[in-house]
């Protein structure tokens, strides 16, 4: 089956009962037993519900995993993944990973005596140089957020396998339709399904994906056992979204290089960041392993006043955190997202007062030029 069929025949499509084409919403707690441990299947819907079933099969299809988990948000699915390590274990994490991941395991699972070091995963002699007698995984993300910064997969895994790590891949900026870690080594992937999965801007949601029996076996046990559980309603909004993921994706990837043509030639925008582009630093990297660039775009405005200007006179852009919706999203992660790091620390890091941050969605990219043009020049 072809990427685009998957999306439509993948997991567990329709009723078979009443034909129904799409995946009835099975809004249920308990499940009658026709006598102690007998059941079709299900027994309580923490354990296992048929909605949710039927998208867990489909992101396990649609990653090429051996079983698939949803969870009630991607925080969620990530505080699931891992409470698989216990105290005194150590994990390495992108350096740049998700705010609320890194708020995770700095202010919460520190308590449990996690132990964490964060390292430019895109630089592999680091990865190399910060495991530990203790470590237990490699959890990384490619591209990141804001910078875009690209982790070589097959390299990474690699590196995990000599050591006897488990990696891990947060793929949420570029969806399955673009970049499928699994197919490069990847043990357990994870989404925000909130972002491009669901794609509308009205579900919170989280998924994994294993690549192994043992690992389906323990997520689930967490899952179970912790109760981070997507429901009824929710499974079937995502497995709605995923179903367009493929023509949507495509139509941002469309908007968003003519986006960047156009950026290209504006005399206030400078430093662009974008893998698909052969002047980015992972560009070689990224285009190994992800069939397309995506729809997040960082640049450089020049000065706070710059994208304070943009962010009051833009129509078509929302400003809103969050990303991957139908609807174009802007940034600014210096004043948002980032606005805990000191600002030497962002400066070192590439991440500017006028840098922005644009998620293309699907309206006509004229008028989102067009758009920019007039809230640049106030
Ligand atoms: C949004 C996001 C998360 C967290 O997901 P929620 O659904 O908001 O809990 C994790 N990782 C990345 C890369 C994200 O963008």
């Amino acid at each position: 089956m072809r990427r685009k069929t998957k999306l439509i025949h993948g997991g567990i499509t329709g009723d078979e009962q009443t034909g129904a084409v799409s995946v009835p919403i099975y809004q249920v707690s308990t499940y009658k037993q026709d006598g102690v441990g007998q059941h079709k299947g299900y027994e309580y819907s923490r354990t296992g519900n048929p909605t949710r079933y039927a998208l867990e099969e489909l992101i396990k299809d649609i990653e090429g995993g051996v079983a698939g988990f949803a969870f009630g948000s991607g925080m969620a699915a990530i505080t699931s993944v891992l409470m698989l390590y216990k105290s005194g274990d150590h994990i390495i994490f992108t350096d740049d990973v998700y705010g609320g991941t890194y708020r995770l395991v700095s202010n919460v699972l520190d308590r449990f005596n996690l132990e964490v070091s964060f390292v430019d995963t895109s630089n592999g002699e680091a990865i190399k140089e910060a495991i530990q007698p203790n470590t237990k995984a490699i959890y990384v993300e490619t591209p990141t957020n804001p910078l875009l910064k690209i982790t070589d997969l097959t390299e990474t895994a690699e590196i995990a396998k000599e050591h006897d790590l488990t990696f891990i891949v947060d793929n949420t900026f570029s969806t399955p339709y673009w970049q499928n870690p699994i197919d490069f080594g990847a043990d357990i992937v994870l989404h925000s399904a909130t972002k491009y999965l669901g794609g509308h801007s009205d579900v919170v949601a989280g998924l994994v994906v294993v690549n192994s029996d043992q690992l389906a076996k323990d997520v689930h046990f967490v899952l179970n056992s912790a109760g981070a559980v997507l429901g009824p309603q929710d499974s079937w909004l995502l497995m709605r979204g995923i179903k367009t993921l493929g023509v949507r994706m495509e139509e941002i990837e469309a908007n968003t290089k003519s986006f960047l043509s156009f950026l290209e030639t504006h005399p206030q925008v400078s430093t662009i960041y974008y893998p698909g582009l052969t002047s980015h630093a992972g560009h070689d990297t990224h285009v190994k392993q992800a069939r397309g660039g995506g729809g997040m775009i960082s640049f450089d405005v020049g000065s706070a006043e710059n994208a304070d200007k943009l962010l009051r006179n833009l129509r078509y852009f929302t400003l809103a955190e969050s990303l991957g919706a139908v609807e174009s999203l802007i940034s600014v992660p210096a004043k948002m997202t980032h606005a805990s790091i000191p600002r030497e620390r962002r400066a070192e890091l590439g991440i500017t007062d006028g840098l922005v941050r644009v998620s293309i969605g699907l309206e006509d990219v004229e008028d989102l030029k067009e758009d920019f043009e007039q809230a640049l020049r106030g």
